[in-house]
Parts: structure tokens; sequence; C-alpha cells
């Protein structure tokens, strides 16, 4: 079984009028999953994470910080590229996010759900142990792992990243961690600049695949086939997570790289593939960038039906 985690509150989160960062993604997202294909598909209501949750990624500093620059009303940034844009929903709907990927690893560490999504924002991976950065405020992938770690006593989780962005937030919460492993795929020289391939962590726990403008299907195919599959069945992980992006597809506005909606469908399946040989299958996804709302709810789609076809 294929769990679905959301929550309206995640639409509360308010960032302004031009922001790609909006509520309309999660909309197209959800509305994708109204098709007859994803009737199997269990829907669960995504909880609200406790701050002791955001504590086990964050300085008490950042999640102070967060905090206290909520704005009563209207807008407020809270980076200094501002382009953390907070309302006063956003406590709440980063909550929300971070519950969601929290309630879905007690779900399928249970054994009640073979793999899981989560269909929340704001995203997560940009969000660094001691800030907020691009789009993100709190690293809900990495709250994740190191839940499952705390709770589920796994010794070893594993974080893919396909956001076309790299994911330099849980780069630097798990790269002095051994038990914590980190692969991502993103596109070379994109913000936020980070994830050259020799930055491998202080364990070899990194593995970066920075991939030049433009790659397509074959290209990023043979990149997680020839790279990143591998090193992740190595690592032996007891849960892998998905940072799961879909601003790598061709019609995405914030990025060049030329993927299509089957080749998120196609590494989803990989990822499983490898999940089941290593961990009885256990999955758990969680939504991060995905800018052309059409690009991104196919991309969705393709993802969680391969997530439900492993299940
Ligand atoms: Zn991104």
């Amino acid at each position: 079984m294929t769990v679905l985690f959301t929550h309206p509150d995640c639409l509360a989160h308010d960032t302004g009028p031009g922001h790609p960062e909006r509520p309309d993604r999660l909309r197209a997202v959800l509305a994708a999953f109204e098709d007859e294909a994803f009737r199997d598909l269990q829907r669960e209501t995504a909880p609200l994470a406790e701050e002791s949750h955001f504590l086990l990624a964050h300085t008490v500093r950042h999640v102070d910080g967060v905090h206290q620059r909520l704005p009563a009303s209207g807008l407020a940034a809270i980076d200094p590229d501002t382009i953390v844009i907070v309302s006063s929903g956003s406590w709440d709907a980063a909550r929300r996010a971070a519950g969601a990927v929290v309630a879905a690893i007690d779900l399928v560490m249970a054994g009640r759900a073979a793999n899981a999504f989560c269909a929340t924002r704001p995203p997560g991976h940009h969000a660094e142990r001691t800030g907020a950065m691009g789009f993100c405020l709190f690293n809900n992938v990495a709250i994740g792992a190191l839940h499952a770690r705390q709770m589920h006593e796994v010794e070893r989780v594993a974080v893919v990243d396909f956001d076309v962005h790299h994911g330099n937030g849980t780069q630097d919460i798990f790269e002095s961690d051994p038990g914590l492993f980190f692969a991502s795929t993103h596109q070379l020289g994109a913000y936020p600049g980070t994830g050259a391939a020799a930055e491998h962590g202080v364990h070899g726990n990194i593995v970066n695949i920075p991939l030049p403008a433009g790659t397509g299907s074959a290209g990023w195919r043979a990149a997680m086939s020839g790279s990143l599959l591998p090193a992740l069945r190595a690592f032996a992980p007891g849960l892998i997570l998905i940072s799961a992006g879909f601003d790598a597809h061709e019609a995405d506005p914030l990025a060049s790289m030329r993927l299509t909606a089957e080749d998120f469908g196609w590494g989803t399946e990989a990822i499983c593939e490898v999940a089941a040989e290593v961990c009885g299958g256990r999955v758990v996804s969680t939504l991060e960038g995905g800018y052309d709302l059409d690009a991104l709810a196919a991309s969705a789609a393709a993802h969680v039906r391969a997530l439900m076809n492993a299940s």
C-alpha cells in the first residue's frame, strides 16, 4: 500500500504575488491524484510536527528565529536573499510538511504501508542546520531521517535527491554523520552553487552528481544507474527517503535540464528496486521543487504511480 500525506494548511503558506513556490503548485499535484489511476492511494492527514522534531535537524536559534519573524498579517522575508517569504500561515504549513514525513516514516517502519508520498509545502532541502534558504524553512527530509534513527533505531538512513537544485541543507546536516547518506543529481552551476562531485562528506557518505544544463533522459538515467544507485545499494540503508523535486523537467522555468515525467517514474522505480533489495522496500518521499504546474502534476503522478507499482 502507498499512502499520500497532505494537509490544507500547506496552502496557507503565502509567498506573495509572482513567487514561484506558490500554493497552486500543491493544488496542481493534488488535482492529479483525483484521477481514477489513484483510486487505491490511501489518503492521510499530515499531523503537526512538534518543535522537538525541528530541533532534531536545526538549532534553537533558527527555529525561534523563524517563529519570531512570522508576520501577523502580510509577508516577511527571513533570509538574506529575501527569497524565503513567510506569512501568518507559514508556521503551521511548515509543521505539517515536517509532520507528514515523520508520520509517513512511522507508518512505513510499522509495516502498515509499503511506501508514502508527502504532498506538502514549504519544501525543505535547502534549509541548513542554522538557517532558512531557497524557499525552504526547515529540512523536512533531514528531520525525518533523524527521527527514524532516534525513534525506530534505523542505523543507516539514505536520502536520494533528484531536485534540479543541490540539496545543500541536507548535505550540511548529514555530512559529518556516518549513519546518514545523501546522494543528489542536480544541474551544474544552478542555485545554490554547491554540490561539486568532490564534495564527499566526512565519511564518504555524500554523493554529488552535477550534470550540465541541457542534460536529458539518457544522461540522467546513466548517472542514476552508473553512480547514484550503486552507491545507494552499497550504503545498505534501513530506510530510503526521497527529496522529490520535479524541476529538472524540460518545461521547468527555473532550470535547464530536459527530463520528462516518464524519467521521474523510471527513477522512482529504480530507487524502489534498491529499497526492495536492501530495506524491505521502505521508501518515504517528500515534495521539493517543480515550478511548471502541468509538468509538476504529471511528474508527481508518474512518481506516485511508480511507488504504487512497487508496493
Ligand atoms: Zn529545486
